[in-house]
């Protein structure tokens, strides 16, 4: 069954709802590369497209190759990759694929389906960001000419099923797909961990965006069937299997656009850093958030102003939630990870402060429904996405609930995808 929103617009089945598309504004359509339909994303779709746009690059079909990479949900430990604690995302079968012939003459040269921009840079003269999608290519690039990875130029063209700027980290996918596209060697012939830090250095240093490693590594090392779990201190990770044979995961994306998220998140970021260094000026054993015990912060409040102490409170209880939800899955006992999971949307909206009203209206319906395990937020916040771990024959009555009361609740309209998980980015097979 697919439900029917209040202006009856699917928001069913969605591999990106064209329907809730065309409720967007006109600018917002303007500036976002929209998702394709997954039946775009497949090998003869692709190769189809590729020739279509490079007729004389793309004559010899033999010499087309694919490579994907996926976007991720994050389970539970938000803010917490780059105060060093941990994170539990899982990658997903929402994608960014790139089909594309080597060159030998050090031209890279893509397409965007969704737009139909095309982009080019010059390995050799990769130059600064243009402040435009194809940085996050030409940032790859240069992170890993920086790492010494041989690189050959391309034509290609670049689809994806994926919604941008929603927290489901289209970046991270860009980066590790051209990542793939641009080395010589399969994946750079490092391992996927390695792979996944020069993509960070790609968009903290080259973009400028200065995120922490999970979406990087959860494109990367992402298992099939199973989230992963990140030390993002110890850089140690390990498969943790969800319930999926009774549970799925589903995402609603609330169709709000996310505003003021790099500014906010550099505050946060800043604040954050202000916590452990008033902490670390008395016990220099302090490096990051991560050293915090909840026993210390009772000192943290007596340090830092009252927002610095509530952004630490939220980063210390998250870890201590991860360990926990881990726990939890392990032993089968959902009821817990459906307090863990509230717990940790209720710390983002009261402490840390980045869940807007529509995040707060999703996991509101979505906890009125039965068979709904665990709900909350994902991603950095301020719009974008929830996370749901729902009793598979419990999502038609999640999709009725939201497509009842979310439009009427917000004027937006939601979209809802039912994801699976997946491995990480690498060539397609077949
Ligand atoms: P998120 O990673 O949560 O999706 P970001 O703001 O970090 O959001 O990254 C979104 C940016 O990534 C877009 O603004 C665009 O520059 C780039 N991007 C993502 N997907 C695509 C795509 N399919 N085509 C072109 N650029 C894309
Ligand atoms: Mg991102």
């Amino acid at each position: 069954m697919t439900a029917r929103s209040a202006a009856g617009q699917p928001v069913g089945a969605a591999r990106g709802a064209p329907g809730d598309r065309r409720r967007e504004s006109r600018s917002k359509r303007a500036s976002r590369p929209a998702p394709a339909d997954s039946a775009a994303l497949t090998s003869d779709a692709m190769r189809a497209a590729l020739v279509a746009s490079e007729p004389r690059a793309a004559a010899d079909l033999g010499a087309i190759r694919i490579v994907r990479a996926p976007g991720r949900v994050n389970l539970i430990g938000e803010h917490t990759d780059y105060n060093l604690g941990l994170v539990l995302p899982a990658a997903i079968d929402l994608e960014i694929r790139i089909a594309f012939v080597p060159t030998d003459d050090r031209r890279v040269e893509l397409v965007s389906s969704a737009t139909g921009d095309r982009a080019r840079f010059d390995l050799d003269a990769i130059g600064p960001r243009r402040r435009a999608w194809i940085d996050y290519v030409a940032g790859t690039a240069w992170a890993l000419a920086e790492a010494g990875i041989a690189m050959r130029g391309l034509r290609g063209i670049l689809v994806s099923s994926l919604p941008t700027a929603s927290g489901l980290s289209s970046s991270a996918a860009l980066e590790l797909a051209a990542a793939w596209a641009l080395a010589d060697t399969p994946g750079g012939n490092i391992p996927p961990l390695s792979l996944a830090r020069i993509c960070q250095r790609a968009e903290n240093a080259y973009v400028g965006v200065n995120c922490g490693l999970m979406d990087q590594f959860a494109s990367a090392c992402g298992v099939t069937g199973d989230a992963v779990l990140l030390d993002c201190r110890s850089l140690e990770f390990r498969p943790v299997a969800l319930p999926l044979a009774t549970h799925c995961l589903v995402v609603i994306h609330t169709g709000s656009t996310r505003s003021l998220t790099t500014s906010q998140y550099n505050l946060r970021r800043a604040q954050c850093e202000a916590a452990a260094a008033a902490l670390a000026a008395e016990n220099p054993a302090i490096e990051s958030l991560r050293d915090v015990t909840p026993a210390m912060l009772p000192r943290v409040r007596a340090l830092v102003g009252d927002a610095e102490f509530r952004r630490c409170r939220h980063v210390v209880s998250e870890n201590g939630r991860v360990a926990e939800t881990i726990d939890a899955l392990a032993a089968g006992d959902l009821d817990a990870v459906g307090r863990l999971w509230a717990a940790s949307h209720a710390s983002l909206r009261d402490d840390f402060e980045v869940v807007s009203p529509e995040l707060d209206a999703l996991v509101e319906i979505a906890t009125t429904v039965p068979g709904v395990a665990a709900a909350r937020m994902t991603g950095a916040g301020f719009g974008g996405c929830t996370i749901n771990l729902v009793a598979r024959d419990a999502v038609d009555a999640l999709r009725d609930a939201v497509a009842a009361e979310y439009p009427t609740r917000t004027g937006l309209a939601p979209r809802v995808y039912v994801v699976d998980a997946v491995a990480g980015a690498g060539f397609l097979a077949g």
